[in-house]
């Protein structure tokens, strides 16, 4: 049995339920000798990164032939890079481990569908100026790096991040900066990449500064997986920069419960310590988060890290992820297993970002069987039928209603 070369426990078979539910460190594994100093360093951590296949065999030389063969043709696609921290949490003996899936190259990579795409939610054909994506009305996404932590095999911006595609993404800040200022219906602006908190603090001061002194701008938020794969980074210094820039929010991004450690878990307790509203996105992913429990789990032990799990994807169809992606019946699935037998605030809105550029579009369960003049039928988590009285209109009702023959019920 594999033991946490992190924290030298020993995880039961499966991991199970209960095992997930905890914390536990990710521990120090082939690092055990480096000084307390230099590991707690996120740029010690950014400098060691395992970023060739010669250091990944090293490190794991259980790698099967599909993943020898695609971190072969990582760099030409999208790179390779894991954090020596994030390392700690794969299992060498688990070739489904979940971490393992997210961020070690397969050669099923390479195999592409038509319907796949390399920009699948049509960012590029809504940006007015290179690296802001103006696609909903009030709001606008703003890259300023194509460089991350580590590399999620199924980005959906994968044609730019790592810049292994030859995108050579070159946001202009100043050409951004001007177009939200001259645009007044920008009321929210999400700074996202790449992952805008590998800029050191003085640089991501410099843009928020100019953001907030934008009238109109109300609202600022950074989607980050940092916390997650570099968890050092969240120094107190940064936390005591971005609180003078509220209201500002942070989206992050976490799969599966494995990732929550009790480092990740301090490294979010000291944002919302900074006041930092948090929310995290998971991306549905096949072998990794396809489960009810292990999504409820997850869930739980994000509200346990002061963070509001807000959304979960249907992965996007980027090209080359099939072998990541599950189904939206899964993802129903687990929906229906969460609402109603778990906590409201741990139950997210499951969303695809419709393909081509249309939006998130939100998906759920049928609670509402029947609606005619009169009632509406709808059903519990449990399954049980209730009635609620409404007139055709939507109004409430004064009397009675009337007796209705056929109120047919849909099934489900
Ligand atoms: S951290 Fe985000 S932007 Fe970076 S590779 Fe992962 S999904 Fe893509």
């Amino acid at each position: 049995m594999h033991i946490d070369t992190l924290s030298g426990e020993e995880p039961p078979s499966g991991y199970q339920v209960g095992w997930l539910k905890k914390f536990h460190s990710a521990g120090r594994g082939f690092w055990a000798e480096v000084p307390e100093a230099d590991w707690n360093n996120w740029r010690w951590q950014l400098q060691h990164r395992i970023t060739t296949l010669n250091q990944l065999q090293r490190f794991m030389p259980s790698l099967t032939p599909e993943e020898h063969a695609g971190t072969q043709l990582a760099n030409h696609k999208l790179a390779l890079a894991i954090t020596p921290y994030f390392f700690n949490l794969i299992d060498p003996a688990d070739e489904n481990c979940p971490i393992r899936r997210q961020v070690i190259p397969r050669i099923e990579e390479t195999h592409t569908a038509s319907w796949e795409m390399s920009d699948p939610c049509g960012e590029d054909s809504h940006s007015p100026v290179p690296g802001l994506v103006h696609r909903y009305p009030d709001r606008v996404l703003f890259l300023v790096t194509d460089r991350c932590a580590a590399y999620c095999r199924y980005c959906t911006r994968s044609r730019l991040v790592s810049n292994a595609a030859g995108y050579d993404f070159h946001p202009r800040f100043d050409a951004q900066i001007a177009y939200i200022r001259d645009h007044s219906e920008v009321r929210d602006v999400l700074l996202s990449g790449g992952d805008p908190l590998l800029f050191s603090d003085e640089k991501l001061e410099h843009l928020l500064s100019e953001l907030r002194a934008i009238p109109h701008v109300e609202f600022l938020r950074i989607g980050t997986r940092i916390p997650i794969f570099l968890p050092q980074r969240i120094t107190p210094g940064l936390c005591a920069m971005l609180k003078k820039y509220h209201p500002l929010f942070i989206s992050i991004h976490a799969n599966h419960p494995r990732e929550l450690t009790t480092e990740v878990r301090d490294a979010l307790g000291r944002l919302a310590d900074a006041g930092i509203p948090l929310g995290n996105q998971s991306v549905l992913l096949k072998h990794v988060n396809d489960d009810a429990e292990v999504m409820k789990v997850h869930m739980q032990k994000l509200l346990m890290c002061r963070v509001k799990p807000y959304y979960i994807y249907q992965c996007d169809l980027i090209a080359g992820s099939a072998h990541l992606r599950s189904s939206v019946r899964k993802g129903l699935e687990i929906m229906e297993k969460l609402r109603g037998h778990t906590t409201g605030y741990a139950v997210p809105t499951y969303v695809i970002d419709a393909p081509g550029g249309g939006g998130k579009v939100p998906l759920s369960p049928e609670y509402v069987l029947c609606r005619n003049a009169g009632r509406v039928l709808i059903r519990n988590y449990e399954g049980k039928v209730f009635e609620y009285p409404e007139a055709g209109d939507g109004t409430p009702l004064v009397e009675a209603p009337r007796k209705i023959e056929e109120p047919e019920l849909v099934k489900f």
